[in-house]
């Protein structure tokens, strides 16, 4: 990862939102198609032409020799899921990850989904997850530092007794898809890089039902949890800004399809 933080102008920032939107509507698209008996892999080839119709480049495709423009990690599988033959399953869950580089610069953003009926205790998982980034994305603001977005994140979702992954980070984003600063998900209030106006940063919590332990498949890519248990994961694009940060990706095309399959109250 480079160490120079980036301040970006506010038509740099325009440029990471476009990406960034680009990558919310292709996550609902992939909201629209997930169900059982769907393979990953039909999921991924979807997502790449939707992107480049849309005037995009896969983000991830060719980057540190990923094979695929979305990652798709399935039940205790963390991040970094290669797509493939795998159909998925009534009662699975789903984190999709996906980047898009367009116009010079990244947007990066993930969702994890239900694939039909879900255990209630792995629907709470993924809810406090999606509070945990909403607790992290409150902290993104100038004058803040890194660990009290870390610090917000570890907080919630060690009240509710979940493991904190800490092998894998938030990033900076901007003109490469991981920039300066490394952003965790835990830490302590006021430690860390400073956060100033104009930095975009991808905050995305990894918290595990059980242990923080991970470990890495043979294939050299997917994470999964040590215990075998669920791992959600939800990742937002943000600009920091005074006072309130600014979300640049966004959940709400995703929101409309899952509300239009019933799948969200
Ligand atoms: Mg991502
Ligand atoms: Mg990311």
């Amino acid at each position: 990862m480079a160490r120079t933080v980036h301040i970006l102008s506010d038509d740099e920032i325009a440029l990471v939102r476009e990406s960034s939107l680009l990558v919310g509507r292709t996550l609902a698209e992939v909201a629209g198609m997930i169900a059982p008996g769907v393979t990953t892999g039909e999921l991924d080839r979807m997502a790449e032409t939707f992107i480049r119709d849309n005037g995009g480049i896969p983000g991830f495709k060719g980057l540190y020799g990923c094979p695929s423009t979305l990652l798709i990690s399935v039940n205790s599988e963390v991040v970094h899921g290669l797509p493939g033959d795998r159909a998925l399953r009534d009662g699975d869950v789903a984190s999709v990850d996906c980047g898009v580089l367009m116009n010079g610069f990244y947007g990066d953003s993930a969702y994890t989904f239900c694939v039909g009926e879900v255990a209630a205790e792995t629907r709470t998982l993924l809810s406090v997850t999606l509070e945990c980034l909403a607790k992290g994305i409150e902290q993104a603001v100038a004058g803040n530092r890194t660990g009290d977005i870390g610090h917000a994140i570890q907080q919630h979702a060690e009240a509710h007794g979940y493991g904190v992954v800490r092998e894998l980070v938030g990033h900076g984003v901007g003109r490469k898809l991981h920039e300066a600063p490394e952003v965790p998900n835990y830490g302590r209030r006021g430690q860390g890089a400073i956060l100033r106006e104009g930095m975009a940063l991808a905050i995305e919590p990894m918290i595990n039902m059980g242990t923080k332990e991970v470990r890495q498949l043979d294939d050299g890519w997917t994470i999964v949890t040590r215990d075998g248990r669920p791992s959600a994961h939800f990742e937002h694009t943000v600009c920091v800004r005074a006072g309130k940060a600014e979300v640049l990706s966004t959940f709400s095309h995703i929101e409309d399809v899952l509300k239009r399959k019933g799948v969200m109250a």
